[in-house]
C-alpha cells in the first residue's frame, strides 16, 4: 500500500514545548488536506498518510511540502515485515540505471535478520532483476531505504522530497502585515509566517486616486500568501483623508515620511484590535529614500510594539528570487499604482530629522485622522 511518510524540523528541538508545536503543525497539515480523503497517523516522529486517491498522491504531496514546520516526505509502500514483501517493494524502487545501496533500518529487534543482512538479500534480489546496476555503498546515485518498523510493517521507499522547513504557523505568535501590491511585503510575510507568525494583513488604498484593481491585487497576493499562513483576513483602510490633508497642510518633500508614520500608527491600532505583538514591514535598508536609518527611525518612533523587518538585510535580486519562489512575482509587477506613488514629492527628504518631523506633523489632527481612517476599515477574508 502506498503511504506518505512526513518528517518534522526544528521542532523535535523544543523540549516540553514538544506538544504544542506538534499539535500546531498536526493541525496545519490537517489545514492544507481539508479537501482530501486520507487516514492519518503519527508514527516514531514522523507523521504517515494512508488510504488516500492515489490520483491525487502529488497534489498531497505538494500541499504538505509548504506547511512549515515540515522537513522533508517520501512516498512509501508500507508491507508487512517479511523478507519477501520487502523485497518485492524494493524492486518496485529499484533505479533503471547507474549505481545504487540498500539502507535497512531496523527499529525492530525480533525481526529474524539484522539490518545489514536485510539490506544485502534485498540488494542481492535488486541486482538479479536488473544485472545492469551496479552496489556503491559510499557514493550510489541512488539509495532505496527499508524501515522496519515495531508493529510488525515495513516502509520501503527511495526519494526524500524537501519541503519548507520553518515553524508551525500559530506558534511565533501573531502579526499584522503592511501588505502594499509591491514585491516585498508579501515576501516579508512568506518569512515571518516560516517563523510560526500567525498573521493577518493591512493594505492603505487611496481610491479614487488608485484603482480598483490595485486594491484587487493586493487581494490577489493576501490569496497566494494565504498558502503559508493559512488563515488570511486583509483591514483595507482607506488612506485617502490622510493623504490628501498631507499633501494640503505639510510640505512635500516630507509626504512620504509622514504617510508612513500613519501606516505605522494604524497598523498598530489593528495589532492592538486583535491581540497581534507586532507590526511586520518589507522595507530594506537603503532601498529607497523611506528605508534609510534615519527614515526608519522617524517610523519607529510611533509605534510601541516591535516592528519586524526580515528583508532589511537583503538584496532586491534576493527578494525577487524568493517571490519567484513563493509565486507571487507575477502578481506584484502588475502595474497598478500604489497610494505611495500619487502626490509622490519631487525630492523626497531621505534624512528626516524627528525633531523636524514633529514640527512639521503638528499641523495636523493626527487623532481624529487615524480615528476615521480606523472606522473606513473593511475586513475581506481570503477564502
Ligand atoms: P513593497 O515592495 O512591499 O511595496 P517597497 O520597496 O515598494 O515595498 P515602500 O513603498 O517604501 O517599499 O514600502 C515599504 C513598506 O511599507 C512595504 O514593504 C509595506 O510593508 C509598507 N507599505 C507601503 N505601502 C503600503 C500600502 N499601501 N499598504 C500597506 N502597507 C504598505
Ligand atoms: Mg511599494
Amino acid at each position: 500500500m502506498k503511504v506518505i511518510i512526513i518528517r518534522y524540523s526544528e521542532i523535535h528541538l523544543k523540549g516540553n514545548n514538544r506538544d504544542f508545536f506538534e499539535s500546531a503543525l498536526v493541525s496545519n497539515i490537517k489545514t492544507v488536506l481539508k479537501d482530501f480523503r486520507y487516514e492519518f497517523a503519527r508514527s516514531n516522529a514522523r507523521y504517515i498518510i494512508r488510504e488516500f486517491d492515489q490520483e491525487r498522491l502529488y497534489d498531497i504531496v505538494d500541499a504538505i511540502k509548504n506547511v512549515f514546520g515540515v522537513h522533508s516526505l517520501s512516498i512509501a509502500e508500507e508491507v508487512s515485515s517479511d523478507l519477501n514483501e520487502i523485497s518485492r517493494a524494493a524492486l518496485l524502487f529499484a533505479p533503471q540505471s547507474g549505481t545504487f545501496k540498500v539502507n535497512t533500518n531496523r527499529a525492530d529487534k525480533r525481526f529474524p535478520l539484522r539490518s545489514m543482512e536485510v539490506s544485502a538479500e534485498v540488494g542481492g534480489d535488486i541486482l538479479e532483476a536488473h544485472p545492469n546496476l551496479k552496489v556503491d555503498l559510499y557514493n550510489p546515485e541512488h539509495t532505496v531505504s527499508i524501515d522496519i518498523r515495531e508493529n510488525g510493517k515495513t516502509f520501503v521507499y527511495s526519494e526524500t522530497i524537501k519541503a519548507v522547513n520553518g515553524m508551525p504557523v500559530g506558534t511565533g505568535g501573531k502579526g499584522i502585515v503592511m501588505l502594499s501590491g509591491g514585491i516585498d511585503s508579501p515576501v516579508a510575510a512568506y518569512m515571518m509566517a516560516k517563523r510560526g507568525m500567525t498573521l493577518r494583513a493591512v493594505h492603505f488604498h487611496s481610491f479614487p486616486y488608485t484603482s480598483l484593481q490595485a486594491r484587487q491585487k493586493v487581494l490577489d497576493l493576501a490569496k497566494i500568501i494565504k498558502k503559508y499562513t493559512l488563515h488570511m483576513t486583509v483591514d483595507v483602510v482607506s488612506f485617502t483623508e490622510i493623504q490628501t490633508a498631507i499633501h494640503e497642510q505639510c510640505p512635500e518633500e516630507y509626504m512620504i515620511t509622514i504617510m508612513r508614520r500613519f501606516m505605522m500608527r494604524i497598523a498598530e491600532r489593528i495589532a492592538k484590535l486583535h491581540g497581534a505583538g507586532a507590526v511586520i514591514t518589507g522595507e530594506s535598508l537603503g532601498q529607497v529614500a523611506s528605508q534609510t536609518l534615519e527614515s526608519i527611525t522617524s517610523t519607529n518612533s510611533v509605534a510601541s510594539i516591535p516592528v519586524f523587518r526580515p528583508l532589511i538585510g537583503f538584496d532586491k535580486d534576493e527578494i525577487i528570487e524568493i517571490s519567484q519562489k513563493i509565486g507571487t512575482f507575477d502578481t506584484s509587477i502588475l502595474p497598478y499604482e500604489d497610494c505611495c506613488t500619487i502626490f509622490l514629492p519631487k525630492r523626497p527628504v531621505t534624512k528626516p530629522r524627528l525633531e523636524h518631523v514633529l514640527k512639521v506633523e503638528s499641523v495636523l489632527d493626527v487623532d481624529t485622522l487615524v480615528e476615521n481612517a480606523l472606522s473606513s476599515i473593511e475586513s475581506v477574508v481570503i477564502e
